[in-house]
């Protein structure tokens, strides 16, 4: 490897580019994050750029107007393309800008890529299987919309049409590009303001207030911690059979919401009745719809990286957000915030 092995991050401020950016630097690589900080901040990348000076380089920026840019590519053989609008409360807000953002900002992004010769893993989303209803989730699943007036879908759709470019340059043009699509993802630095359940939870719990479960609360999910979803991430792109690719990354533990505001709600010590049920109509207007259940098959992101046995328990990390959230010497947490072996996968 020489010193002009750098890896590019788009969204390198954000929520999971921010800990992709230290994985990859303990990799030996230079970095360089490009982030417009619209939802990445860069208390996430501080000490980052303060421990790893030289190596880790930051530019603010859109990832649309750095992609013709020769110094910001200068060296790269490597792109994880993370830059995106997120949040299902911003979707909603705005679907027509999300939609102009993700899917100009991807296609960019892999052209500047192929231009480069660069490898280049884009970020996909469960959301791309909509309402699918075949569980576990596997990659080449068919996908299930609802109707055009729902704007929720439009976020999933989106990501769907990178997929296309990505995987459309790959075969015609040979682009060294892989898919990912990432399922509910936690961890540190994440942020509720967009409408993600678990900092949500673990805000409300500690604040003191009731958790707000929308809807039954017997939806499901499986959440990932994003140490270990970057980690495949990084392994991923490594690998020559990965190209041309989609593989799911996610945890395959399910649970239901209302378990999950039990499992903060003990994190917290709070008491286990502090839950508030809200009808989704409630909180999203009308015709909102929620995915039921959501579940990765990762088969075949098990047997491109020779394993995938994600290190973080749900309660490990939970148990982490609270006493972060409680501003917690973060030397102590350090020390104390081990992830545990999971039981084995079922
Ligand atoms: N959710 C909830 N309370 C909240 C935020 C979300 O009950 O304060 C629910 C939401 O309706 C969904 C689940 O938690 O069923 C996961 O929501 P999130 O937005 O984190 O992820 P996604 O819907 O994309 O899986």
């Amino acid at each position: 490897m020489t010193q002009e092995n750098t890896t590019l991050i788009t969204g390198g401020a954000g929520f999971i580019g921010s800990h992709l950016a230290q994985r990859i630097v303990r990799s030996g690589r230079k970095v360089r994050l490009v982030d417009n900080l619209s939802t990445g901040r860069r208390s996430n990348i501080a000490d980052l750029l303060s421990e790893h000076a030289g190596r880790v380089t930051f530019i603010e920026a859109d990832a649309l107007d750095t992609a013709e840019n020769d110094a910001v590519w200068k060296g790269v053989d490597q792109v994880f393309h993370l830059a995106a609008s997120v949040g299902v409360q911003r979707v909603i807000d705005d679907p027509a800008a999300m939609m102009r953002n993700n899917v100009l900002t991807t296609d960019a992004v892999l052209r500047a890529a192929g231009r480069a010769g660069a490898s280049v893993l884009i970020a996909s989303s469960s959301e791309v299987y909509g309402r699918c209803p075949v569980l576990p989730l596997s990659e080449d699943a068919e996908l299930v919309y609802g109707p055009t007036t729902a704007s929720r879908w439009s976020y999933g759709m989106a990501k769907a049409l990178d997929e296309h470019l990505a995987l459309d340059l790959a075969q015609r043009t040979g682009l060294k590009a892989v898919v990912v699509r990432l399922f509910n993802t936690i961890g540190p630095r994440q942020i509720g303001h967009y409408g993600m359940v678990v900092p949500r939870f673990v805000e409300q719990a500690i604040r003191g207030d009731a958790l707000t479960v929308y809807g039954d609360g017997q939806q499901t999910r499986a959440f990932c911690d994003v140490r270990d979803v970057t980690d495949a991430l990084a392994r991923l792109l490594d690998v020559p059979t990965a190209i041309g690719r989609v593989f799911n990354v996610g945890s395959t533990h399910a649970v239901t919401i209302r378990q999950l505001a039990d499992h903060v709600l003990r994190a917290a010590g709070a008491p286990a009745h502090r839950i508030q049920h809200m009808p989704y109509q409630d909180v999203y207007g009308a015709g909102f719809e929620d995915p039921h259940d959501r579940l990765p098959a990762v088969d075949r992101l098990d047997h491109a990286i020779g394993g995938f046995r994600p290190a973080w328990t749900l309660d490990a990390t939970l148990n982490e957000l609270v006493a972060l959230a409680r501003g917690t010497d973060p030397d102590r947490l350090a020390q104390t915030a081990q992830p545990t072996p999971l039981e084995p996968r079922t």
